[in-house]
C-alpha cells in the first residue's frame, strides 16, 4: 500500500523539505500522512476547477507546487472560496502536498528542469543557498557495526553528492584504542584497562541542515557509549553549491536574438511573451528564474547573462532591465512554471513501479491571466 507520505517521499529525495524559503509553507496541507494513494493528480494551482477534476476522476491526492495554504487560514468558513475547498477535499477524502520553493531551489528541481529545455550546458544556480554547508562526517566503528551505520548515514540523506548518486561513503578498518574510566560502562573492555578494537572508519559528505535529525538516529545506531565521530566544515566556493535560485548556463550554440525569441517560446510551450531592455547581439549565456524573478534582473547581469528569462515583471521591472543593459524576457508566472507537473509527475513515477499508481496532469490548470 501506497500512503501520501511515500509519494511525498518521492519529491522529498529531490527536493528536502528544508531547502524551502522560510516565508513559504511547503508539506501537507490538508489530509494525512498515512492515507493510502491510488491516484494523484499533478497542478501548478489547487483551484475549484482542479479539486472538482479529483473528485470527478476518484484521486486520493493532489500534488501542487504553489501550497493550496500559503498566507495562513484563520477560519474556515465553508461559503468563501478557500473555505470550501478545503470542506470539499476533507469529504472526499482528497489529501494536499506543495513542493514550492524547496523544489525551486533544489540542483535537480523546477528551475533545472526548465534549463534542460533550453539545453543549457554548465549549469549552476543564478542565486546560490546561502544556507548551503556541507560537512565532512567521520565515524568509528567496530567492524560487526559498519553496515547499520552505514545504513542509518545512507538512508538519512548523508552521502548523497550531485543528487544523482545516494549512499557514497568511503572506509578504511583500522585499530581503535580506548580506556574505559571509572563510572563508564563500556560496549566493549573494563573500566580502568586499555582496549583495543578493530574499527572502521567511516567517512562521508553531509548537508548541515539534515544533521539535527542524522545525529539522534546515528547516535542510537552506535554502539558505543560515546559515539566516536568527527565533524568537519567543507569549504565550499558558491560556485561548488548545488542548490540555490534559479539557473544560468550556456546554450549549445550562439543565436540571434530574434531566434532566441522563437526557442524560448519552444522551451517553455508558451505563445507569448514580452521583453524588456535592449537584445544583445547574441546569446549565450543564459540566466532564469522560474515564476517571479524581477528581483534577479541585476544579479544576472553582473553574472554575465546575455539574458534573463523569468516572470511576473513589473513595469517598472521593465524599466530597471533598459537601465541596467539587461535584456529581459517575461515568458509569465505561469509560462515558466506550467511544466512543473510533468516534472513532478517523473518524480513520483520514478519512485513507483508500473501499476502501484496512477498519476495525472490536470487539464483544468490553467494561466489566470488571458493573452489576446
Ligand atoms: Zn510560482
Amino acid at each position: 500500500m501506497i500512503t501520501a507520505n511515500n509519494v511525498a517521499d518521492a519529491i522529498r529525495k529531490k527536493a528536502p523539505e528544508y531547502l524551502a524559503e522560510s516565508w513559504d509553507n511547503v508539506g501537507l496541507q490538508i489530509g494525512s500522512f498515512d492515507q493510502p494513494v491510488k491516484k494523484v493528480l499533478l497542478t501548478l494551482d489547487v483551484t475549484n476547477e482542479v479539486v472538482d477534476e479529483a473528485v470527478a476522476g476518484g484521486f486520493d491526492m493532489i500534488v501542487s507546487h504553489h501550497p493550496f495554504l500559503f498566507q495562513g487560514l484563520k477560519t474556515i468558513n465553508t461559503d468563501d472560496y478557500k473555505g470550501k475547498l478545503v470542506e470539499k477535499l476533507v469529504k472526499n477524502g482528497i489529501c494536499v502536498y506543495s513542493a514550492h520553493t524547496n523544489l525551486d531551489k533544489a540542483n535537480l528541481g523546477l528551475n533545472d528542469y526548465i534549463a534542460g529545455k533550453f539545453d543549457l550546458d554548465e549549469r549552476a544556480p543564478l542565486k546560490p543557498d546561502k544556507d548551503e554547508q556541507l560537512y565532512k562526517i567521520v565515524v568509528y566503528v567496530p567492524t560487526d557495526y559498519t553496515e547499520k551505520i552505514l545504513k542509518v548515514l545512507g538512508d538519512g540523506g548523508a552521502g548523497f553528492t550531485g543528487d544523482r548518486y545516494s549512499h557514497c561513503s568511503f572506509r578504511v578498518t583500522g585499530e581503535g584504542r580506548f580506556k574505559p574510566l571509572d563510572g563508564s560502562n563500556p560496549f566493549i573492555g573494563t573500566p580502568g584497562e586499555v582496549v583495543k578494537v578493530n574499527e572502521d572508519r567511516i567517512e562521508t559528505i553531509v548537508d548541515g541542515r539534515i544533521l539535527k535529525d542524522l545525529f539522534p538516529a546515528l547516535k542510537e545506531a552506535h554502539p558505543y557509549e560515546d559515539m566516536a565521530y568527527d565533524l568537519y566544515p567543507v569549504e565550499q566556493a558558491d560556485i561548488m553549491k548545488k542548490s540555490g535560485l534559479g539557473k544560468i548556463g550556456t546554450l549549445e550554440k550562439e543565436m540571434e536574438p530574434e531566434e532566441f525569441i522563437e526557442f524560448t517560446k519552444k522551451a517553455l510551450n508558451i505563445k507569448h511573451l514580452r521583453t524588456a531592455g535592449e537584445p544583445p547581439e547574441s546569446v549565450k549565456k543564459v540566466a532564469l528564474c522560474t515564476g517571479s524573478g524581477a528581483e534577479f534582473i541585476g544579479l544576472s547581469k553582473v553574472k554575465g547573462a546575455d539574458v534573463y528569462v523569468t516572470g511576473d515583471l513589473k513595469y517598472h521591472d521593465a524599466q530597471r532591465a533598459r537601465e541596467n543593459g539587461m535584456w529581459v524576457i517575461d515568458a509569465g508566472h505561469f509560462g515558466t512554471e506550467k511544466q512543473v507537473v510533468n516534472l513532478l509527475e517523473e518524480m513520483i513515477r520514478g519512485r513507483f513501479g508500473d501499476g502501484e499508481i496512477e498519476t495525472r496532469v490536470s487539464d483544468k490548470n490553467e494561466d489566470f491571466f488571458k493573452n489576446y
